[in-house]
């Protein structure tokens, strides 16, 4: 059997046992579907059942992060789940003008508020106690930044496995690149669901001509709720469906970091269902009871698959990509002469 089926299977085997949903079991589904979804030369020590399982765990790990009350941390972890569009316009920017770089960003946000402070919606202080309020969040830096980081320890890896590292040194970097792989696909399934997209993540705000729900229960509804109440999701039918890996395109027009600029692209085609999404519940295809239901759940699961194979590519990309990291490279080798 082909390590691709041989992982659908034991996808299958492991996940049948209960009815799955969005919130931390989407994040599990979209981490293993995307290890189904590698291709047959991809590190096999990420397939193992042991590592699978790890590898699913960690999903929702950075969900954990915002269960906490260190300020400092929430301040640094909370918008990295999220970026809402429409308010890229207070810098007069777009998802194809920001800068790849993090602090750059917030530099041009700081400098905005002071020079159009019409353009930034009041904050309660109660409410902003970790100040994060005033951003509009920064998803495509954490899929970026993450995505370096995998990159940095697959380089590693391999200068340890070609250059003499000890088997405690291969099997450090090799967790270390499982740990990186399971927490960065919670960002990138996070960029699928079009809620975290968006200004409007719970309930449409402001002029609403269109009637859509203002309710505040809207965005739990979409990450797990509305599932939950119809069966969870079908595994067999989504691996079945599951597109393979390939490497992420670069965009010749984009002068930005290729990852960056896919993972802008990426956001703002989940941006684009945003309004969709709106209208299918205006329509009653989130209504569990009603017939018309299937179109709400086909919906939610064309945007597990496409956080699979979004995912699946970008660990291919890093794994291809990664350069033997040569510092080590040279202290393994002088390591292994005795100099
Ligand atoms: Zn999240």
């Amino acid at each position: 059997m082909c390590r691709r089926l041989l992982a659908v299977s034991t996808l299958l085997l492991t996940l049948s046992q209960g009815a799955l949903a969005w919130d931390y079991e989407g994040h599990r589904t979209v981490n293993l579907l995307a290890l189904s979804s590698l291709p047959r030369d991809f590190p096999a020590f990420v397939q193992n059942r042991e590592a699978r399982e790890r590898i699913a765990f960690l999903a929702g790990e950075p969900d954990r992060w915002r269960n906490v009350p260190d300020l400092p941390f929430r301040h640094c972890g909370g918008p990295d789940h999220y970026l809402d569009v429409e308010d890229l316009s207070w810098t007069d920017s777009t998802l194809a003008t920001i800068p790849e770089f993090r602090f750059v960003y917030a530099g041009q946000l700081a400098l905005a508020k002071e020079k159009h402070p019409e353009r930034f919606p009041s904050v309660d202080p109660a409410k902003n106690k970790d100040h994060t309020r005033e951003f509009p969040g920064f998803l495509p830096w954490a899929i970026a930044e993450n995505y370096g980081k995998l990159k940095s320890a697959f380089s590693y890896l391999k200068a340890y496995e070609q250059f003499g590292g000890t088997t405690v040194e291969i099997e450090n970097a090799r967790a270390n690149v499982i740990y990186v792989m399971a927490v960065m696909g919670h960002y990138v399934a996070d960029a699928a669901q079009p809620l975290h997209t968006t200004r409007f993540h719970n309930g449409w705000i402001g002029d609403n001509p269109h009637s859509y729900t203002t309710s505040k229960t809207f965005h739990a509804l979409i990450d797990g709720d509305f599932l939950m109440k119809t069966g969870g999701f079908s595994l067999e039918a989504l691996a079945k469906e599951e597109k393979p890996a390939h490497l992420v395109s670069k965009d010749p027009g984009d002068s930005r970091d290729p990852i960056f600029a896919a993972a802008t692209r990426y956001i703002g085609q989940s941006n684009a269902l945003v309004e969709p999404l709106y209208q299918l519940e205006k329509d009653g295809k989130f209504s569990p009871e009603k017939p018309q239901s299937k179109e709400g759940r086909a919906f939610l699961e064309g945007r597990i698959l496409a956080a699979g194979e979004m995912l699946g590519s970008l660990w291919l990309t890093a794994w291809r990509d990664a350069p033997v990291d040569t510092w080590l490279q040279d202290i393994l080798t002088k390591r292994a002469s005795g100099r």
